[in-house]
């Protein structure tokens, strides 16, 4: 019988590493909780209309990337249902908002999320099928502010301070405005003049985009593509008063606070929802488009760490009250790879404080109850097997602990036990009463 495999795309994670994503969570949910951020947790499978009116029919997700099946009603009482499992979940968090009517509130609501997304992509080093998204949204009605350039800073200003807490160095913020929907329709009319005379030199993608949808041109990374997108109009030149009134307060937000970023003209992001501010922040050597710059990319292609925008129509396009808002979602995933290039594994795996080795299986029991109050007093404790040999304990125990704690008939009667360090060599009698705090000082 063939073995099986986790499915192509997906990967099991196993400690030490989970140890560095349960870090980067942590200091996330810290971060989070700084900016006044509170935790929603939406289902992982959704109505399939969700998304495709929420992110759009022709973007590469929805056309081509979901996971959806007919799911069978039941009962007399159910109905079949198209459903998706969640290829991000921006959506998800308006649904809810709309849903449970957070907009009646009158407040900004600030909502961040830690979970597993899925998109049936090639892949590739950073790039899977089943990933993780540690994103944030701010959402409310108009009159809240939520259509303030100053939240885009301040969203902008909190995930420089979430990548520096995380020790991600040499993180590059790209910057661009993609206008209202009018500017947006007005552009794509400019690109699809542009492009009919061009689009017959570029790769088919982008002969079929430059009829179906011009904007998502300017996401192509096809090599050869490169030097006749540089040349097409840039959207800067489209953009309203109002948009480039928007752009310019929130810019001016963000110098105030120091954060550096680069304008790019062609960061147009691939969800169809995005109004005004669109923003990635990238890792490497590549900008987000793929033109090489010096510099090696640690996660591959995929050097875009997050990505995020403003949604200012996204609540209307599924049947909301108006909710302008803005979020970002961040690729755990690359979080990860990015670390790890950064510092060897070895120096995330945590070793337990002490190995406690019973010399002998009658003194098993002994040995669980001293374990439960190192335990109870806060060490990490491994303990080992009263039928391994002493020798075998040791070498056990070097790997895994700091300590090795001996517990033999003598140790037990007298309640002195023979405690040695690894890192020193260093044999030492200790009191049981005294234990935990020896242990917590070595
Ligand atoms: P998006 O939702 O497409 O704006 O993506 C936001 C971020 O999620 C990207 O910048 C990546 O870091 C991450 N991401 C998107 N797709 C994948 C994937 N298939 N595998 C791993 N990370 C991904």
């Amino acid at each position: 019988m063939s073995t099986l495999k986790a499915v192509r795309g997906t990967r099991d994670l196993l400690p030490p590493e989970t140890a560095l994503w349960n870090r980067i969570e942590a200091t996330a949910r810290a971060v989070f909780a700084r900016y006044n951020f509170g935790e929603i947790r939406t289902p992982i499978f959704e109505d399939t209309a969700l998304f495709s009116r929420g992110v759009g029919e022709e973007t590469d997700i929805v056309s081509k990337e979901m996971y959806t099946w007919e799911d069978r009603a039941r009962a007399q009482s159910e109905k079949t249902q198209t459903l998706t499992l969640r290829p991000e979940n921006t959506a998800g968090v308006v649904r809810a908002y709309i849903e449970h009517k957070l907009g009646e509130t009158g407040q900004l609501q600030k909502l961040y999320y830690i979970g597993p997304q899925f998109r049936r992509e090639r892949p590739q080093k950073g790039r899977y099928r089943q990933f993780s998204q540690i994103g944030a949204e701010v959402i409310g009605p108009p009159s809240a502010g939520s259509e303030s350039p100053l939240r885009d800073a301040e969203i902008l200003e909190m995930l420089a301070t979430l990548l520096d807490e995380l020790g991600i160095t040499g993180w590059t913020l790209h910057l661009n405005s993609v206008g209202s929907p009018a500017d947006r329709a007005r552009y794509n009319e400019v690109l699809r003049t542009a492009l009919v005379e061009l689009a017959p030199r570029m790769c088919p993608d982008c002969q079929r985009r430059a009829v179906t949808n011009p904007l998502r041109v300017l996401d192509c990374k096809v090599p050869e593509d490169q030097p006749i997108i540089e040349t097409l109009p840039k959207i800067a030149d489209s953009l309203d008063a109002d948009a480039q009134t928007h752009f310019a307060a929130g810019t001016a937000a963000l110098d105030a606070s120091g954060v550096p970023y680069t304008r790019n003209h062609r960061l147009v992001r691939g969800l169809d929802y995005y109004t005004r501010t669109t923003f990635e922040f990238t890792h490497g050597g590549l900008t987000p488009q793929g033109a090489s710059s010096p510099g090696a990319p640690v996660i591959g292609a995929q050097n875009a760490l997050l990505g995020g925008g403003r949604y200012d129509g996204l609540s209307e396009m599924i049947g909301g009250p108006r909710a302008p808002g803005i979020g970002f979602a961040i690729g755990e995933d690359r979080l990860v790879l990015t670390l790890l290039a950064q510092q060897e594994l070895a120096a995330i795996a945590e070793k337990a404080d002490v190995f406690v080795a019973p010399i002998g299986e009658e003194l098993n029991p002994a040995a669980l109850a001293l374990a439960r109050e190192l335990r109870h007093s806060g060490l990490r404790v491994e303990l080992g097997d009263g039928s391994f040999r002493l020798k075998k304990s040791f070498e056990i125990a070097d790997k895994q602990a700091l300590n090795i704690l001996i517990l033999g008939e003598d140790e037990l009667k007298s309640g002195i036990l023979t405690v040695k360090n690894f890192s020193t060599g260093t044999q030492s009698k200790i009191a049981r009463a005294d234990l935990a705090e020896h242990l917590r000082k070595v």
